[in-house]
């Protein structure tokens, strides 16, 4: 039997699923249903669930911003919100704007395809249903694929092993366990000092060492919630002006306007006030190498003064690319927990991982025993999401077989031979670049006028031009080049991390407020790099 066709089918609840659907929904009247592979709403809060999981963007500036109403309505208890605060922060939503109705929850999408002559997109779940729709909207995030690195031996192994990103709901107790993690993103460097703390010993897995500034996270004063609830209008338009969408302004002065007293004073200020600000206190630290030197050496002399043993410090400051270079860390006590007896330093750079024993982590230097590994070895980043849809577009090409030498969009947002897919914060899109309720709500808000448009317009169907498509392939290359970006080898902003993926720099790099502009002139254009194809053309 054919199924009922929709007018839009949104793959996944998180930040994106459940805006999207709120918007072609509720605001313009469409039939829309978002598949989502959890048991409840969230995206990646649902499933990233490790032991210090928390937001690196700050409460107030991590949510969405589309409703004045949940703007005053909504309390953040903390500098930097929990997972399950930002859970409960993602059901209030769900539940204000009665989302759950047409949200279908466990299921998975395997595979979609576009069916030319009806002019619709055919989806297939894991449990064998069938739906079918006008437009195809990917809300998958960008960080959902888990990247657990094939490690021979690791079936062989006899204690128990998890991933961050697939974390168990029922929480992971590693009392008196002799626990093994491998990895030092941010992800690592939030849950070693949580795990330290119950385990019976930690041994940390390092291949690269990472600069990680602290996050200072404190309960939010009534004065605080207040001023932000007065102040709303203002944030949120920094938020839309600035580079990385955050609420605080990168500060246009070189850091080689400044004498050295003052450039230490600067640094020293904003260590003490934490978070992601450090990066923000030059405007040439992300794109001057000899600028961004003078805040890379400042961290190192502070990790070398918070860890006491002086080979951990070493491995811990050698670090080999430039500050902010990867996504940089925020961290809550994670030098401070390399002092702990119980906590081992490893380098896995030096000798790396060999295998999985039965008993533990072998690498070239000899065997670790333990009882636990956890896995805090990040995802396959951007492309990994979509590409495990298995989506097939136009003449039955696989997405797969199209970025088989990296991914290829328009705007990050279309890709040609795919018509009314969508890929919200997809791969060439500033996404991972910013704080991402910001670009997410971008996305939304133009696929959702672009849809408006079409159906105002009598447009059946829309892809991008491949001259456009071959030119935003470039300004995103060129975009990363103008920052320190692409100097990182290991990055998965390059699809590094996971051996045998193209080196290809993934997000736009230009900013939130340009990519805005770019977004802006394009719909004004009557939507400039799209083929717009009318009914009567397909008739
Ligand atoms: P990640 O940044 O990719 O870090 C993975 C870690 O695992 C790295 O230290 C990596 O080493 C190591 N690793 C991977 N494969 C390995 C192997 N075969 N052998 C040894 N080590 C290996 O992943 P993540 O920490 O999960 O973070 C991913 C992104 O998620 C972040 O950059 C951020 O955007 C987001 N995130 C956000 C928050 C937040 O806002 N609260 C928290 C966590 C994560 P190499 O560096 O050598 O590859």
């Amino acid at each position: 039997m054919n199924p009922p066709v929709l007018d839009a089918l949104i793959i996944g609840a998180g930040f994106s699923g459940m805006y999207q659907l709120h918007c072609l929904r509720d605001r313009q009247g469409l039939s829309a249903l978002v598949l989502e592979a959890g048991a409840g709403v969230g995206g990646t809060w649902y499933w990233n669930r490790y032991p210090g999981a928390r937001c690196d963007s700050e409460s107030h500036s991590y949510c969405y911003s589309f409703s004045q109403e949940m703007l005053q309505e909504w309390e953040w208890s903390e500098r930097y919100p929990e997972q399950p605060e930002i859970m409960r922060y993602m059901n209030y939503v769900a539940d204000k704007f009665d989302l759950k109705r047409d949200i279908r929850f466990n299921t998975r999408v395997i595979a979609a395809h576009w069916d030319a002559p009806a002019n619709l997109w055919r989806v297939e779940t894991e449990a064998g249903q069938s739906y079918a729709a006008r437009y195809l909207i990917t809300a998958v995030g960008c960080l959902s694929t888990a990247n657990v690195p094939k490690f021979p031996g690791l079936e062989s192994y006899e204690g128990r092993w998890v991933h961050t990103g697939e974390w168990p709901h029922e929480g992971v107790d590693f009392t008196g366990l002799r626990v093994g993690q491998i990895g030092t993103g941010s992800t690592g460097i939030q849950s070693i000092p949580v795990i330290a703390a119950q385990a019976a010993s930690l041994t940390v897995f390092q291949r690269t060492a990472n600069y990680s500034t602290p996050a200072r996270n404190h309960p939010l004063s009534p004065e605080f919630q207040a001023w932000v609830k007065a102040n709303y209008g203002e944030i949120v338009q920094t938020m839309r002006e600035t580079r990385n969408g955050h609420w605080f302004r990168i500060k246009d002065r070189s850091i080689f306007d400044v004498t050295d007293e003052e450039r230490e004073a600067a640094f020293e200020e904003s260590w003490e006030k934490g978070g992601l600000q450090f990066r923000s206190e030059f405007g040439d630290i992300t794109t001057n190498l000899e600028a961004n030197s003078k805040a890379a050496e400042f961290i190192k002399r502070k990790i070398r003064e918070t860890v006491k043993d002086p080979e951990k410090a070493r491995l811990l400051s050698d670090i080999d690319h430039p500050y902010a270079a990867k996504r940089p860390p925020i961290d809550t006590g994670y030098f401070e927990a390399m002092n702990l007896d119980h906590v081992s330093l490893v380098d896995v750079k030096a000798n790396p991982i060999v295998e999985i024993t039965p008993k533990g982590v072998r690498t070239t230097a000899g065997e670790y025993e333990l009882d636990m590994i956890v896995f805090a070895t990040g995802f396959d980043a951007m492309t990994g999401p979509l590409l495990r849809l298995n989506i097939t577009g136009r003449d039955g090409v696989a997405l797969r077989d199209v970025w088989a030498a990296g991914p290829r969009s328009y705007l990050g947002l279309q890709v040609e031979g795919f018509p009314n897919m969508f890929t919200i914060t997809g791969p060439g899109s500033p996404s991972v670049l910013t704080n991402m309720p910001v670009a997410i709500e971008q996305h939304v808000e133009f696929i959702t006028t672009l849809i408006a448009h079409m159906r105002a317009e009598g447009v059946a169907r829309i892809e991008p031009q491949a001259e456009a498509v071959a030119d935003w392939l470039v300004k995103v290359n060129e975009a990363s080049h103008e920052t320190l970006l692409p100097q990182a080898a290991s990055s998965w902003y390059l699809g590094a991390n996971v051996p045998g993926k193209p080196r290809v720099f993934m997000p736009y790099a230009g900013g939130m407020a340009k990519y805005r502009g770019i977004c802006e002139e394009v719909a004004a254009e009557g939507y400039k790099g799209f083929v717009l194809e009318r009914e009567t053309a397909l008739t």
